[in-house]
């Protein structure tokens, strides 16, 4: 036997196999010797993942440490081994393990001796040099005693992923519900994550590192069903986590249900059976009704700008553009709704079938790749199929030869590996490649005149006859009618109606319409912020920092009064500014039954603070209270002002609708956790206002022009009112999304269609009245934030 186990009992071998050979030191091995009937015996500090050496035969190297008894010294030596042996000892190795090796080879790893003088060595073991390993096993608890197992597997126990815990080597099933394609980490392993999920509701992450890339579990998509074998479950920063132990080995079958089922491993042998067959067939089923897509796989005509997708094609041509950035031209045999862009790059550069390239000049589009992408693009065959993880489009204007602006689709990978980025080629066999095969070859190349009739079958007006025509085609805004930038959250079945008609028609009513965003205000986004009062509906403005800082500074004119100070809700401290005529400011530090909290738990009341002194607080402390010494209790200073500052967040109330009580009356909040603005307003009797979104649109569908304003917090734009003030982020995402709507320097032709409910409401202004229209459940389309 090339391999032998030898049970050890309390640190003793069971049997002696070793007393016919002769032990040797790692110090004494020279290269050329007879090692045949002489072994070496050490733990092991390091073992490699399996790899496939020349001819896919498999080697796995170890690193083996000796401790010499005598002067306690640590001689290290690494070994490989070869074929079979490779494979069956990789399956029962774990770090820390003792082993010893009889009949190797020992081979010098350079020519010339290293500055000690000494060579460095290695050793090789194979079935071909009659090499023989033991392995001491300890029986530890339950859970190895399978995979210690050297008996062909016959029979995996599968662990549900509800019963997991830090420390076992288990089999699992999962259905894969987050995962990255590998990619090159920062050593020489390729890295991949993945989540599985299983009957169990029980998520779990994995993390995978190997030399071999095919070695990596073969997903290809979320909903796919993989088998993990001899995974490790770790706990790290509290979570439980799964990584590669030695012998790890993965299986992926697709998950659509009735597709067939066909293990995806690079490895020639594994073992599947009927049970097996039986556990995919049921994560099938429990998938098809749990788990919901989440990645969203979209054909090149169904893309929007701002969209982040994954993209399943061929790749036509490749090239290099600078050292940051690779360019991949793709096609999936559909048309964009926008022509694509065309990155700038010499046609020497560019490898792949130039005249097939123009030929399908129209289908194609240009992906730029960036940072850790490029390498795997470069790598890439022309003509593979490919899916394109997490790829993101932006629209541009592109100004054409005769000056006029059109529009053109930007395709981005962005650098990183986040929301799982990345490139994988996808094998022939592939249903999802069999379905693209099926498309590009029925793919019409352009000129298509089919477009047209599809179109007229619209309700839509032709909207290119009522502006002047630009140099958007008509095909291009014949597309766009067929989508659009908004989504409608309810009342589906309200029919589409023209503007043309509302505007003849008496209010209260409400409609779904189609429009264009013509223009909106106000133009500067930030001043679309407002402050509302649920309860006396009255909009205002947000309070500009001079004005807060008045207000301020005139409440640090009255001097706090000494009596309201250490009270049992808090503790007080009074500093006297040196300058500014010896300015007082006190901060109450407010308890929790009776304990002050950590400084970023801790909510205090300041007196007599300045603007800037209070930002600066509100960045160590949980929270903010600006107050003053009234007659019997501290009192909300003036509700002008915020009166809660959590971080950059203002929180206001409203003046007409509040009835202030005192203080002290936070003792009914000291006990709970933490200072959640709604009953920190509802213990001072504050009615709290909220921050708002208020535009107006120019609405145009050809038939007429409507205005319509919109009042919301965070539906419409997906961004909380409350924080774009603050975040630089959420505003360029808000100008973004504007941009979308309304693009700079392009023709109404150009402008996407939005579709939106309005509902219409009667306004009396004096004798006069009018009708008004309010924007309601609409949001728009995509995750693009
Ligand atoms: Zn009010």
């Amino acid at each position: 036997m090339p391999l032998e186990l030898i049970k050890e009992v309390n640190g003793v071998p069971e049997v002696d196999l070793l007393n016919k050979l002769h032990k040797v030191d790692i110090r004494s091995l020279q290269p050329g010797c007879d090692y045949d009937k002489k072994y070496i015996q050490g733990k092991l500090s390091l073992i490699s993942s399996l790899i496939c050496g020349e001819n896919r035969r498999a080697i796995l190297k170890i690193g083996l440490q000796e401790q010499d008894n005598s002067s306690s010294e640590i001689s290290k030596i690494n070994i490989l081994f070869f074929g079979s042996l490779a494979k069956d000892c990789a399956k029962v190795f774990y770090e820390g393990d003792t082993i010893a090796v009889a009949g190797f080879v020992v081979l010098s790893a350079s020519s010339s001796p290293s500055r000690d003088g000494k060579h460095c060595l290695f050793l090789k073991a194979s079935e071909n040099f009659k090499s023989t390993v033991y392995v001491y096993v300890k029986p530890v608890g339950d859970c190895s005693t399978e995979s210690m197992s050297l008996a062909p597997a016959t029979h995996y126990v599968y662990t549900p992923l509800n019963q997991l815990k830090g420390g076992m080597i288990v089999n699992v099933y999962g259905v894969v519900k987050f995962f990255k394609p590998p990619y090159l980490s920062r050593g020489t392993d390729y890295c991949s994550v993945v989540t599985i999920v299983d009957q169990t509701n029980v998520k779990l992450t994995c993390l995978f590192f190997s030399g071999n890339y095919e070695a990596l579990p073969m997903i290809y998509k979320n909903g796919d069903i993989v088998r993990f074998h001899r995974l490790k479950i770790q706990v790290y920063k509290k979570e439980t986590q799964g990584i590669t132990s030695s012998g790890f080995a993965a299986l992926t079958f697709e998950g659509t249900l009735g597709a067939p089922i066909i293990p995806r491993t690079a490895s020639k042998c594994f073992n599947f059976t009927a049970e097996d067959q039986k556990m995919v067939e049921a994560l099938r089923i429990w998938a098809s009704t749990h788990i919901s897509p989440s990645s969203i796989s979209v054909k090149l005509c169904d893309v929007q700008p701002m969209q982040y997708f994954d993209l399943t094609c061929q790749l036509l041509g490749k090239a290099e553009v600078d050292g940051a950035s690779f360019l991949l031209k793709v096609w999936d045999g559909t048309r964009t709704p926008f022509p694509s862009w065309r990155v700038l790059i010499q046609d020497v550069a560019l490898e792949g079938d130039l005249s097939r390239i123009h030929q399908l000049q129209n289908l194609t589009v240009d992906i730029l790749v960036y940072d850790n992408h490029v390498q795997v693009a470069k790598s890439l065959k022309v003509g593979s199929f490919l899916r394109i993880y997490s790829l993101h489009t932006k629209l541009q204007s592109v100004s054409s030869e005769n000056l006029a602006t059109s529009l053109a689709l930007e395709f981005h990978l962005h650098g990183g590996t986040s929301y799982g980025r990345g490139i994988r080629v996808l094998p022939e066999n592939n249903s999802d490649v069999d379905q693209l095969k099926k498309i590009l070859e029925s793919a019409h190349l352009p000129p298509n005149q089919s477009f047209v009739g599809v179109c007229q079958s619209e309700q839509e007006d032709s909207f290119s006859n009522i502006s002047s025509s630009g140099s958007v085609s008509l095909y291009e805004v014949e597309r766009c009618q067929q989508l659009s930038a908004t989504i409608l959250t309810g009342h589906q079945y309200l029919e589409k109606t023209p503007l043309c008609a509302i505007l003849k028609q008496n209010a209260p009513q409400q409609y779904r319409i189609r429009a264009k965003l013509r223009s909106y205000k106000p133009k500067r986004l930030f001043q679309s912020v407002k402050l509302y009062c649920p309860k006396c509906h009255l909009l205002q403005e947000v309070p500009h920092e001079i004005d807060l800082d008045k207000i301020f500074q005139e409440g640090a004119s009255t001097t706090p009064d000494t009596k309201l100070q250490n009270t049992s809700l808090y503790n007080s401290k009074v500093w006297t500014t040196k300058d500014q005529g010896e300015r007082k400011v006190a901060i109450h530090f407010v308890k929790n039954n009776g304990i002050l909290p950590l400084s970023n738990d801790c909510l205090i009341l300041i007196e007599g603070g300045t603007l800037s002194e209070i930002c600066k607080l509100s960045d160590k402390f949980h929270s903010v209270i600006p107050v003053r010494s009234g007659h019997e209790d501290l009192e909300v200073l003036d509700l002008s002002a915020p009166f809660l500052i959590q971080g950059k967040i203002h929180h206001y109330g409203c003046k007409h609708c509040s009835s202030l009580r005192p203080i002290k009356n936070l003792n009914s909040l000291v006990n709970k956790t933490s200072w959640i603005p709604s009953s920190v307003a509802e213990a001072l009797g504050i009615v709290p206002l909220r921050q708002v979104f208020v535009m107006t649109f120019t609405l145009d569908d050809g038939t007429g022009v409507l205005e319509a304003y919109l009042m919301d917090s965070e539906n419409f734009f997906q961004i909380p009112a409350s924080e774009v003030l603050n975040n630089d982020n959420l505003q360029h995402n808000m100008e973004m999304i504007m941009d979308m709507f309304c693009p700079p320097g392009a023709k109404i032709d150009a402008y996407p269609w939005l579709e939106f409910f309005i509902r219409s409401y009667n306004v009396t202004s004096g004798k006069e009245q009018q009708i008004c229209y309010q924007i309601f459940d609409t949001t728009i389309a995509d995750d693009v934030i």
